[in-house]
């Protein structure tokens, strides 16, 4: 199976890049794939899981959970505001916190409920009009506002512009990070995870390398 081949290449990298093995955590991506894949997955033992859609994750993870134990499930997609308390119940990490609004939606929920889930601040570092996240001349001050409303921070996440170089991204993220003091960086796929470990990525996001490519429905 892949994943054994994307463990062996994650180890590898981290050993090039002076990292501790087992330093960077694999988010096996999920999303669209069939069922039989996913279930081969978590067969060989591995439980951190990443999906894009929160109606997907609905239909799909209650049931894994209680069949699988130890799933840890990221929220790697485009976040509503008003799916922000179904997401609360599914996910343990959310990686698109990218705006005020939802910010505000997510400490309002958090506070009721007295426990979060690990948050990524999605970074737009190619400033693309059509992509999500904080522009990077904004990430300080979102990231201060976040915390003035008592959210707890894991790290950045970024997703670079489609066949652009993603070092310097990657880069960029690392800097916005480090001056916020912040430990996490969420960045690398299934085309550049090694980059982004020797960047210093702390989570990868890899699906298709995995899983086989994605085939969406029509
Ligand atoms: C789909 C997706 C991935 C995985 O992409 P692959 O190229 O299949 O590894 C990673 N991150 C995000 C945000 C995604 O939407």
């Amino acid at each position: 199976m892949a994943l054994a081949e994307i463990l062996a290449r994650i180890a590898q990298a981290e050993q090039t890049a002076g990292r501790k093995a087992g330093s960077v955590n694999l988010i096996a991506v999920s999303k669209v794939q069939p069922i039989d894949r996913v279930i081969a997955v978590l067969d060989a033992g591995h439980r951190r899981f990443g999906e894009n859609y929160v109606q997907e994750a609905a239909a799909k993870w209650p049931d894994l959970r209680s069949r699988f134990s130890g799933v840890d499930l990221h929220m790697i997609g485009p976040l509503q505001t008003n799916k922000a308390k179904l997401a609360l119940d599914l996910f343990d990490a959310i990686h698109t916190l990218d705006r005020e609004s939802l910010a505000q939606k997510l400490a309002k929920l958090v506070q009721a409920r007295g426990s979060c889930p690990q948050l990524f601040v999605q970074i737009n570092t190619g400033a693309e009009p059509q992509k999500a996240g904080v522009l990077p001349e904004a990430a300080d001050d979102f990231v201060a506002s976040c915390r003035a409303m008592d959210l707890p921070l894991t790290g950045l996440m970024c997703i670079p512009p489609d066949g652009a170089d993603s070092t310097p991204h990657f880069a960029q993220l690392g800097e916005i990070a480090a001056r916020n003091g912040l430990a996490g960086l969420s960045m690398g796929m299934s085309g550049d995870f090694e980059a982004a470990i020797a960047a210093g990525a702390t989570h990868i996001r890899v699906g298709s390398a995995i899983f086989g490519a994605r085939s969406y429905p029509a």
